[in-house]
């Protein structure tokens, strides 16, 4: 098993900028709502669960007006009632997500680059046999994975929404983008390896770009994503406290939760084999953020290796293999 790398968040992301993110959307998303915090209609829709269509859910948590359900059959969590399409892809269109996204991610270049980045890569690296596979990773952002994964000798595409991004990974690092909505767009081509990460929890229909993906994929290929889980700590300490986090729920933007039980329905149903699960959490500091104290960094970083250990990080990182 590739060794885990114990994460500091504020090694990654900026305090700053976490808190100036924050308050932006929720100054942003005001307005979808009523003077007692209730969505208005023309901004919000009821939807059934995106993953299994089921209508039954209960409210687990209700955080800035949006509130979040849990699915009774396949337990992942959504936003109920959910925003309109359009809605949300003016959230993406006028360019404020992305310049956010660049302050926040900065920070975290370098560890992204050295390390995190390098894990991803050796952690598909030794479930593939293929000598120089093809990898297509969608939502490529800035490129630094797939930059990577071409310094390693792999032949490397991405796929991303943004003119700008799409741009800059030409220009910095020589790599073919795709620009466009996966969903959308079409793909002549099959790949060893098809990527998310943190991109299904923005999408409009998440199940159709994991099917897509798969339809996509060569045998023994290899679909790794990561999203957030909807079993972890943070989601069990969000039902019992009220509390806005920072991050993970990102209001708006996240609007779906993975649960291993859909994870492991997901992967059946579409004949994928689960070859590695994994948690990635940033629970605890999110969640002691204000009074965090650099002193305890180490012992809150091995707490939170421990719920990483037991499946319980506020991420979920799969690889799946086309049989
Ligand atoms: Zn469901």
């Amino acid at each position: 098993m590739t060794k885990k790398i114990k994460l500091d968040l504020f090694e990654l992301k900026k305090k700053k900028d976490l808190r100036e993110i924050y308050k932006f959307f929720k100054f942003k998303t005001r307005k979808w709502f009523d003077i007692n915090l209730k969505p208005k209609k023309e901004f919000f829709i009821l939807k059934k669960c995106l993953f299994c269509k089921s209508s039954t859910s209960r409210e687990v948590f209700a955080i800035d007006g949006f509130s979040y359900h849990k699915c009774k059959s396949c337990e992942s969590i959504y936003t109920k009632p959910h925003m309109r399409d359009d809605l949300l892809n003016s959230l993406y269109n006028d360019g404020t997500y992305q310049t956010y996204q660049n302050k926040l991610v900065k920070k975290g270049k370098k560890i992204r680059e050295s390390t995190l980045e390098n894990r991803k890569f050796s952690q598909i690296n030794k479930l593939l046999k293929t000598k120089k596979p093809l990898i297509l990773d969608v939502g490529c952002g800035g490129g630094t994975f797939l930059n990577i994964c071409k310094q390693k000798g792999w032949i490397v595409e991405g796929i991303d929404p943004s003119p700008q991004s799409s741009k800059e990974v030409m220009k910095n690092y020589d790599i073919k983008v795709h620009l466009g909505d996966f969903n959308r767009i079409k793909i002549k081509k099959k790949y060893d390896v098809i990527s998310f990460w943190g991109v299904l929890e923005h999408m409009l229909d998440p199940i159709s770009a994991l099917k897509k993906a798969k339809k996509h994929l060569n045998k023994n290929g290899i679909l790794a994503f990561e999203v957030p889980s909807s079993d972890c700590f943070m989601s069990r300490y969000l039902q019992k406290y009220n509390f806005s986090p920072t991050r993970y729920i990102e209001s708006a933007r996240h609007n779906i939760f993975f649960s291993r039980k859909l994870i492991d329905k997901l992967s059946s149903e579409n004949k994928l084999q689960i070859e590695l699960i994994e948690t990635n959490g940033l629970d605890i500091q999110t969640i002691l953020f204000k009074e965090f104290d650099d002193l305890i960094t180490e012992k809150i970083i091995n707490i939170q290796d421990i719920l990483n250990d037991v499946l319980l990080g506020d991420h979920y990182r799969v690889f799946l293999k086309k049989k």
